[in-house]
């Protein structure tokens, strides 16, 4: 981000920090506002490097305002979906790395897009100080972040990696790595090269089935060039490395994925990790024929879970009424 700049500027390293410090630190609103530098350096800044590279930001705020949907888009004019979520003490952000999504799982909005563009550092930068520069008019902060947006972060590798090392280096953002989550549909080469790279951040598998033939039903894309057998050995052989917990993402479909069955099976392929199953009830999406499960499944569903020894949560879902709950991302207001 901005380097291209300083590098044919020669910036000064004193003269990067100040960016920095002013830019994520300060949460400026404009170049304008980065008066520590000189009036000449400043301009040509202004005139070469835009403040945000999205536009066009409108926000489609929840009816409990506890959430808020961000709609904006690439200068290319592609959608891209943020959303900001409000519990108890946390203020998480959830973005985008991809306008669409080229995954296709079955139940997804975004899936249906298909892929407009992997979006780059500063377009996922963007999303991120977009809410920071609202937050802070009332003395806020964001205090978690969640790669669960648009897209595949795992498909987009090399600028989510980058977003990351911003948000945790001590010289820009200086957020904790454990406050941040990735969550990934299970690409494994991309997958093992991510836990290489060892960020110290969370890591969510969205999994949505218990075995491989409904895994591939469901997200045929990736389930098929990604086994569960193969996802399940390099996630154990990294947990055995860092003793790290892994969140499952399971998501409740009416009589698909939410059947004692199912249950069972999902208990016995966890069984020997330190694990979090997130249980998330399916939002309906126009077009998409499933249901969501209902509530004395997923009650007996968590029972089977949890006289099983498997720790699991049902996941509230934020904004369905705005269409900015999981899997309801897909530029619709
Ligand atoms: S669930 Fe995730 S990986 Fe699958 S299509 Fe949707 S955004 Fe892409």
């Amino acid at each position: 981000m901005f380097k291209r700049f300083l590098k044919n500027n020669n910036v000064q390293g004193y003269r990067v920090q100040q960016l920095y410090d002013q830019y994520f630190k300060q949460v400026i609103s404009s170049w304008d506002e980065l008066t520590n530098w000189p009036k000449d350096l400043r301009e040509k800044l202004k005139e070469e490097v835009p403040f945000t590279e999205l536009v066009n930001f409108t926000e489609f705020p929840s009816s409990d305002h506890k959430t808020i949907k961000v709609l904006t888009n690439t200068k290319e004019g592609f959608p891209v979906e943020s959303v900001l979520m409000r519990n108890k003490d946390r203020i998480t952000v959830c973005i985008s790395c991809m306008s669409g999504c080229p995954v296709g799982c079955k139940f997804c909005a975004t899936g249906r897009m298909g892929l407009n563009k992997s979006l780059s550092t500063h377009e996922i930068m963007d999303q991120i100080m977009y809410f920071q520069r609202k937050l802070k008019a009332t003395g806020e902060k964001i205090t978690n972040i969640v790669y669960m947006g648009m897209g595949e972060p795992l498909l987009n590798l090399k600028h989510v990696s980058e977003s990351i090392n911003l948000l945790t280096d001590s010289n820009v953002m200086a957020m904790s790595a454990r406050r941040i989550t990735v969550s990934t549909s299970g690409y494994i080469p991309q997958l093992e090269e991510f836990l290489k790279k060892d960020m110290g951040v969370n890591l969510a598998i969205s999994l949505h089935a218990p075995n491989q033939k409904l895994r591939e039903k469901l997200m045929p894309t990736v389930a098929k060039l990604n086994p569960l057998d193969k996802l399940m050995e390099v996630l154990i052989k990294d947990q055995k490395k860092r003793n790290k917990k892994i969140t499952y993402e399971y998501l409740m479909l009416k009589d698909i994925t939410d059947t004692p069955e199912c249950a069972k099976e999902l208990a016995k392929l966890l069984k020997n990790q330190i694990v979090l199953v997130n249980l998330i009830n399916f939002n309906k999406v126009n077009g998409i024929s499933y249901e969501p499960s209902t509530r004395k499944r997923i009650e007996g569903f968590k029972a089977v879970l949890d006289s099983r020894g498997i720790t699991n949560t049902l996941r509230y879902s934020y904004g369905s009424d705005i269409k900015g709950a999981c899997g309801q991302l897909a530029s619709i207001s």
